[in-house]
């Protein structure tokens, strides 16, 4: 029998190789992982984490609108960009050092550097050559940016959260999560803010309706969306930059932000050497337990370009390391995952749009309400929710729920655990709803959709 170094070699300490490698570990596995940036990965680093912090900074501008209508008299409210990059930073490198105790408690060996694959069971990391029975490649995507002309000039998400100062006016070039929530971040921040999207709509996948509202919404909120808008060049133009579109037009701008798309992380680890197959994108193809085309070497998460969210990238590290490492071997469920979107409105949905539910069915019912919320009566603000069930008539099961307005994301969740559950409309229209809320809404749909 081969005796290697560790059982498990991890490389990348993202939020699906982290779990792995503990998980691995506290089963009694040999478990090392390697990372050449920020323990935490994406998520904790340039996504989730704190690009919420940035969400809750640009709320306050509404919020302080809004305290007028409750009797509050704010005066000099201010906003200092520097202070909230410092403050987000402390808070990312708390997240950082508890990842890096959780792998410590865990007794996981921890390589700073970035790992070569050498073979199927060799990793060359930070001068050391290590041998595993297994690799698990989990190191997840990056900011893709097309070919196009001044394509030095745009900064991507990842550049975001380090800006020195906030520009006066912003091109955000894409109409997906990322675009619309910077969009809503920073036009919250008081930035002058333009979309720039290729095609008829915001948000891909989403719900038509969903997708609809919320581009009248941020409309109504002074972002500027350009539909059917594609980028032919971008120059320098003293301080600013000037952005020359297909249809003729230009915009001149402070800073161009592209929003396109992540590419799997997949290339410099030799990979492509060894065989290991990837698709057109450069995602490692696995198959359902993970394991790439060399039964030795596994992937997960981002890196994979399946379903690109950090609690999906947690549940596939749990679902591996306990396949591999325990008698519990639980799979993925990828149905009825739950999203959000943290634009304003917030956005969440969990199950089918109404599109994909006519598609696989042949009788649904449609649920729609649209309401001010409480808040709103004396905020003056002139922003209302919008909610939408689907329900399969055969079954009456709810198979898909939508909205958009505060909140969603926490409302959703919920919701979700019901779906699962297989709940029924009648078990909805049973439930009591907690008063007054926006969530009992879903308890209290009758207004069908013909
Ligand atoms: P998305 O895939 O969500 O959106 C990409 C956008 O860029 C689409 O609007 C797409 O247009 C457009 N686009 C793609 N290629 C080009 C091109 N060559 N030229 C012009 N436009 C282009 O990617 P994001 O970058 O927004 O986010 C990446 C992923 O990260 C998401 O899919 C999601 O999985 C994850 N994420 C999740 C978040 C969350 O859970 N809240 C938050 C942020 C990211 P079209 O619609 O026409 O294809």
């Amino acid at each position: 029998m081969t005796d290697y170094d560790y059982d498990l070699f991890v490389v990348g300490a993202g939020s699906g190789g982290v779990r792995a490698a503990n998980m691995a570990a506290n089963q009694g596995a040999r478990v090392a992982i390697a990372e050449v940036r920020h323990f935490g990965g994406t998520c904790v680093n340039l996504g989730c984490v704190p690009k919420k912090l940035l969400v809750y900074a640009s709320q306050f501008k509404d919020d302080f609108a809004a305290a007028a209508g409750f009797g509050w008299t704010l005066d000099n409210a201010s906003f200092d960009w520097p202070s909230l990059i410092a403050n987000k930073d402390r808070e990312v490198e708390r997240l950082q050092a508890v990842y890096q105790k959780h792998l410590q408690q865990s007794r996981v060996t921890v390589f700073n550097g970035k790992a070569q694959l050498l073979d199927a069971h060799t990793v060359a990391v930070a001068g050391e050559q290590c041998t595993a029975k297994r690799i698990l490649l989990a190191t997840g995507g990056w900011p893709f940016v097309p070919d196009i002309a001044g394509k030095q000039h745009v900064v991507t998400s990842n550049d975001m959260f380090s800006l020195d100062k906030l520009p006066e006016r912003i091109l955000i070039v894409g109409g997906g999560y990322i675009a619309v929530e910077f969009a809503s971040i920073l036009n919250g921040l008081g930035v002058d803010t333009t979309v720039c999207q290729r095609g008829e709509k915001l948000l891909e996948g989403f719900d038509e309706d969903i997708r609809d509202y919320l581009a009248a919404a941020m409309s109504r909120q002074g972002i500027k969306i350009l539909f059917n808008c594609d980028v032919l060049a971008i120059e320098a133009n003293g301080t600013a930059f000037s952005v020359s579109l297909a249809d003729g037009n230009t915009v001149i701008t402070d800073l161009v932000m592209y929003a396109t798309g992540r590419t799997p992380n997949s290339r410099g680890f030799g990979l492509e050497q060894l065989g290991v197959a990837l698709d057109d994108n450069g995602a490692i193809i696995v198959d359902a337990h993970y394991q790439t085309n060399l039964p030795s070497i596994y992937a997960l998460g981002d890196v994979t370009d399946r379903v690109n969210l950090t609690p999906v990238a947690i549940a596939e590290g749990e679902a591996l390391a306990q396949r591999l490492y325990s008698e519990r071997a639980q799979p993925v469920d990828y149905d009825n995952i739950p999203t959000a979107v943290f634009c304003q409105p917030n956005i969440a949905s969990v199950g089918l749009t109404e599109a994909e539910a006519r598609e696989k069915y042949p009788d649904i019912d449609i649920f729609k309400t649209e309401f001010k919320p409480i808040k709103n009566t004396l905020s003056g603000r002139d922003e209302n929710t919008m909610m939408k069930m689907i329900v399969e008539c055969g079954s009456n099961r709810v198979i898909g729920l939508h909205m958009i307005g505060a909140d969603a994301p926490e409302i959703i969740q919920g919701m979700a655990v019901a779906m699962r559950a297989g709940a029924t409309k009648a078990i909805f229209d049973s439930t009591i709803g907690i008063h007054p809320t926006s969530a009992e809404e879903f308890v209290t749909m009758t207004r069908k959709i013909p």
